[in-house]
């Protein structure tokens, strides 16, 4: 299985190191006989290469079984025609990763803001106000007529959206059975109004499944007030992205924040933060947000392949990440705790390795 590790940005080569040691330790452990490779994305490949995400790399990245994207730093990268693409928009949309699975769930011992919460949220990944390049004509979903009039336009279709309407639908048969569809479709009745029939038509293909569907401005208040309610939130590009950022700090912070986005043919963990220049090089930041997307993709990687070790490596990564952010001593400043970046990795892959 090979696998592509993309370092990025900010505290990326950090938690992209944490990242890797545990991959290594479960690659020895599990057998699981993956190659693994790094190409340069970000700054990095800017100075090399004069552009933030090379072609080739697409290609290295639509070739490989998984791929690792460390955070980017998105908002200080150069225009476009000086090579800042953003990396992590051209490998979802390059190689059509039309999902982006977001769970968000308190856990025992470690510090939350609600007690209790277990939820996924299902993000489209590839259209809404982020289409971008996907914009027929290949020209940007941004335009300003006049220099004091900008638009923006939000493109949804019923292919996409019935796409990651059946991704959440069949996550929601392995979890509780309820789907909530988050939309606006009070004032966006043309675009919502479309993306709330396809998930309904998607569910009828999913009987037992319970679905119904709330305005994203009230699901804010309902998440602060009552998250225990969700189980999978379905929802378009935009709402997921924000949301997901309430539902990450609501189960403990963003350096819990796990993600996947994967496709047909591609998976690729991705924490749900960014590059997060204010700590980066000072071995604080939460590796976890990285080293439990790996979990998602190995799991990702387990059904696709049907490999039942990438499943038993990543039930036992979870396990040790669980029992390290439970102990004050090994887990990271933003947790309240006095380990860093590397000692927390060290912790997981030690506890892999005793086999606790
Ligand atoms: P970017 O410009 O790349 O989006 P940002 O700092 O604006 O970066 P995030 O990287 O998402 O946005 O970070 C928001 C806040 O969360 C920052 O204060 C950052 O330090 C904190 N943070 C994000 N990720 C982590 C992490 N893995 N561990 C600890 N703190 C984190």
């Amino acid at each position: 299985m090979d696998i592509i590790i993309l370092e990025g940005d900010g505290i990326g080569p950090e938690i992209v190191a944490a990242t890797r040691l545990c991959l290594d330790a479960l690659n020895k452990r599990h057998e699981l006989g993956a190659v693994i490779r790094d190409e340069d994305i970000g700054f990095k490949s800017l100075k090399v290469r004069g552009t933030t995400l090379a072609d080739e790399v697409v290609e290295e990245a639509r070739k490989a079984d998984g791929i690792i994207l460390g955070p980017v730093s998105t908002a200080d990268y150069p225009p476009r025609d000086k090579g800042g693409i953003n990396p992590s928009a051209g490998l979802r949309l390059g190689l059509d990763l039309y999902a982006n699975m977001r769970p968000s769930y308190v856990r025992p011992g470690v510090p939350s803001l609600v007690p209790a919460m277990d939820l996924l949220i299902a993000r489209e990944n590839t259209e809404g106000f982020y289409a971008d390049r996907n914009m027929v004509g290949g020209t940007s979903s941004e335009l300003m007529p006049t220099p004091d009039v900008a638009l923006a336009m939000r493109k949804i279709t019923r292919h996409n959206s019935e796409r990651i309407a059946r991704a959440g639908f069949q996550a929601a048969m392995t979890r509780r059975k309820k789907v909530t569809i988050v939309h606006k479709g009070n004032v966006m009745k043309k675009t919502d109004g479309l993306f709330i029939e396809a998930c309904r038509d998607v569910g009828k293909d999913f009987p037992e499944v319970a679905v119904n569907d709330v305005i994203v401005d009230a699901m804010t208040s309902h998440l602060v007030r009552d998250a225990s309610r969700y189980d999978v939130i379905v929802t378009t590009n935009m709402f997921g992205d924000i949301l997901s950022n309430l539902a990450s700090e609501l189960a403990g912070g963003l350096g819990l924040a796990e993600s996947l986005n994967h496709g047909d043919h591609n998976g690729m963990a991705q924490a749900s933060h960014g590059s997060a220049p204010d700590i980066a090089g000072r071995n604080i930041a939460n590796p976890t947000s990285l080293i439990l997307s790996m979990a998602m993709l190995l799991d990702w990687l387990a059904t696709r392949h049907g490999r039942q070790n990438y499943r038993e490596a990543a039930d036992e990564l979870r396990a040790a990440v669980q029992l390290r952010l439970a102990d004050p001593a090994s887990r990271t400043p933003d947790l309240g705790g006095t380990g860093s970046t590397e000692s927390f990795a060290r912790d997981v892959v030690e506890t892999i390795q005793s086999g606790r």
